[in-house]
């Protein structure tokens, strides 16, 4: 039977590899609502080749911009705003809902297809480390299923036992192991890091990726936001996931059994297969990626992670440990602080630091609340915007 899919932020680097795979896949998959910022041009091609039943944009000028470049007897209704992006990712008609904007933009339609029992197909990490009860919680409440599609929490997801009852110790598990690239600086001191640019920050060895993610896989802290997403989704602790440095990203992680086994899921590094594995599952389908080749890959490679020179892991296992609204905090200052690297305000260097000056300030609070979250929230990014005002960093 046809699968209606929702893609929140289809314009995005997920969203056009998730739009791909629909699109090897027409009598599977029909798009009914695609979802943007600002990105007009891009929207309006994709609405003449998918005719979603709705676009939202962002904002009312994108969206009349957007009115403005489709043709007259276009079928696409276009709408903007928060309570469109919730409408299209809750209707009854949707069966699934690829959550694919970045950053905490994203929690509030992710937790709504969560509370309407939809598929959830979650990139958009984010939503997850900072409201990860709040949000586990609508999955079981809504009856959702929750695919992970972070490579590395899908891979995961695909070494673990299909009956995993979220508990590592009764599955036979001793450890996830979540490796990590090291980013475009592997190797580099900290005193080697204050010069570099935002384009050498973005430019990842393996991933083509949106340019806020390519930055926190630069300092590490997508590693650390991926760590608090795996304790959240296969609910364990963070002594439990051992970050592994595996610069190829042929293996995209592994998990670790008592009797001393350990398996793995490797690839290509292309989006598109835990995409299609999430969209599909339980089956399987052709997602255009090509099977790997090992005599070309020839050599894996394995090492620690450098946490003295890239502090931001380590600031992610601080805000898990401490729970309740730091993890919130931990995303909003981050988010803060790579928009101002971007804009070249502040050195890749200071990244970290501005982080730790706003989780320092946090007086932390249970996050049982969207409200609360949402505060810690606002809270943590104008007290991050405080700093760089003040420039003391
Ligand atoms: P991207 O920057 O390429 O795309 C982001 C999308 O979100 C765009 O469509 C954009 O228009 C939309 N968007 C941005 N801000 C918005 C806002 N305020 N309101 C509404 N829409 C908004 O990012 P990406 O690389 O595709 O990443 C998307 C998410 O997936 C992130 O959470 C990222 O961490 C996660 N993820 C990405 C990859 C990857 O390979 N790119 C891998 C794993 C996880
Ligand atoms: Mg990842």
């Amino acid at each position: 039977m046809t699968q209606w899919i929702t893609v929140l932020g289809s314009t995005g680097s997920i969203g056009c590899s998730t739009l791909d795979v629909v699109r090897r896949h027409p009598e599977k998959y029909r798009v009914y609502a695609l979802t943007a910022a600002t990105r007009v041009a891009e929207m309006a091609g994709q609405i003449a080749e998918f005719s979603p039943r709705y676009a939202v944009m962002a904002d009312a000028s994108a969206a009349a911009q957007l009115r403005e470049q489709l043709p007259e007897d276009c079928v696409t209704e276009v709408l903007n705003g928060d309570d469109a992006l919730v409408q299209v990712a809750s209707d009854e008609r949707v069966d699934q809902v690829m959550a694919a904007i970045v950053g905490a933009a994203g929690l509030l339609p992710t937790l709504a297809a969560a509370n309407a029992g939809k598929r959830v197909l979650l990139a958009n990490k984010e939503s997850l480390v900072m409201a990860g009860p709040l949000f586990l919680g609508a999955v079981k409440k809504g009856g959702a299923e929750l695919l992970p599609i972070d490579s590395e929490h899908n891979a995961i997801f695909q070494s673990m036992p299909a009956d995993y009852a979220g508990r590592l110790d009764a599955s036979g598990i001793r450890k996830i192991l979540l490796t990590a690239s090291g980013g475009p600086f592997r190797g580099r001191q900290s005193s080697e890091l204050n010069d570099v640019t935002p384009s050498q920050a973005v430019a990842h060895p393996n991933w083509s990726m949106g340019a806020k993610i390519s930055v926190d896989s630069a300092t590490l802290m997508n590693k650390g936001l991926e760590l608090i997403e795996a304790c959240f989704l296969f609910n364990c602790d963070a002594d439990d996931v051992e970050v592994v440095v595996h610069p190829e990203s042929v293996i995209h992680s592994m998990v670790q059994y008592c009797d001393g086994s350990v398996l793995a899921q490797l690839g290509q590094p292309d989006m598109r297969t835990p995409i299609a594995y999430g969209m599909a599952w339980p089956e399987r389908i052709e997602a255009g990626v090509e099977s790997l080749n090992l005599f070309d890959i020839a050599r894996l490679n394995f090492e620690a992670p450098d946490e003295e020179n890239f502090p931001c892991l380590a600031l992610a296992r601080v805000a898990f440990a401490q729970g309740g609204t730091m993890p919130a905090v931990l995303n909003a200052a981050n988010e803060v602080a790579v928009a101002a690297f971007l804009r070249e305000d502040i050195r890749f260097t200071t990244i970290p630091a501005l982080i730790k000056k706003v989780m320092d300030q946090h007086s932390v609070v249970s996050a049982d609340s969207l409200d609360v979250v949402l505060s810690a929230d606002s809270w943590a990014r104008a007290t991050a915007e405080s700093f760089l005002q003040e420039e003391s960093l």
